[in-house]
């Protein structure tokens, strides 16, 4: 019995056609050229236009990367030591590393006690950190002078000295402590405004080496 062969150039003929078909459809449709799809040189605003303040932006910025500079007067700074370390990491915080130098520095953590001596050296520490900046007064004796408060040598807390922004209690806070503390201080450069930067440094021309700030 004679099997019929299989006509392979009626089938390749119906696949010209087919693609003829689809080739004349693709001219038809271009004729003109494809408009650019990101339009960005366009005036005027665009969807993804995003309104926001000089102090949110400000505050943003400064909000995620404070500069520390540590203080370690006593005890309290063998607790500060390990917050920047891996365990606790700070930089979570985009705090990074502990600067060598104020100038570097926005951040001042007082840990420790402060005796009238060294009060001096702080001062003048702190006097050289370019503003804004902030201090954290880590401690019981930062704050107010802990168990040494009555004695003649111990400045009765730092806030004496230097304004403080942040109080981080204990005898020695842990490092959690220091971090709620740095959140805390998070907050406060959330409400901060750049208007009141000029507003304080008229004060402080006003009143030559008050460095006072809300
Ligand atoms: S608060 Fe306690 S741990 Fe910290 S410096 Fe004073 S005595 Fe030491």
């Amino acid at each position: 019995m004679e099997v019929e062969k299989p006509r392979f150039d009626l089938f390749l003929e119906e696949m010209d056609q087919a693609e003829g078909k689809e080739i004349e459809e693709l001219i038809a449709r271009s004729q003109h050229p494809l408009p650019d799809q990101v339009e960005w040189l366009e005036p005027g605003p665009r969807p993804n236009l995003l309104v926001t303040t000089i102090d949110k932006v400000f505050n943003w910025g400064r909000h995620y990367s404070t500069w520390p500079f540590g203080s370690g007067l006593a005890c309290c700074a063998m607790e500060m030591v390990p917050t920047a370390a891996s365990r606790f990491d700070q930089a979570r915080f985009g705090m990074e590393i502990f600067r060598a130098s104020p100038r570097q520095a926005d951040l001042l953590i007082v840990a420790g006690t402060l005796t009238w001596k060294m009060a001096r050296a702080l001062k003048l520490l702190y006097d050289q950190m370019a503003e804004p900046k902030w201090v954290v007064a880590m401690g019981a004796c930062a704050i107010s002078g802990g168990t040494f408060a009555h004695s003649y040598s111990v400045v009765p807390g730092v806030n004496r000295v230097i304004p403080v922004d942040v109080y981080v209690p204990g005898c020695p806070p842990r490092p959690e402590a220091l971090l709620y503390g740095f959140m805390q201080l998070h907050q406060k450069i959330e409400r901060r405004s750049v208007r009141d930067e000029f507003i304080l440094a008229d004060l402080r021309k006003i009143v030559p080496g008050r460095s006072k700030r809300n």
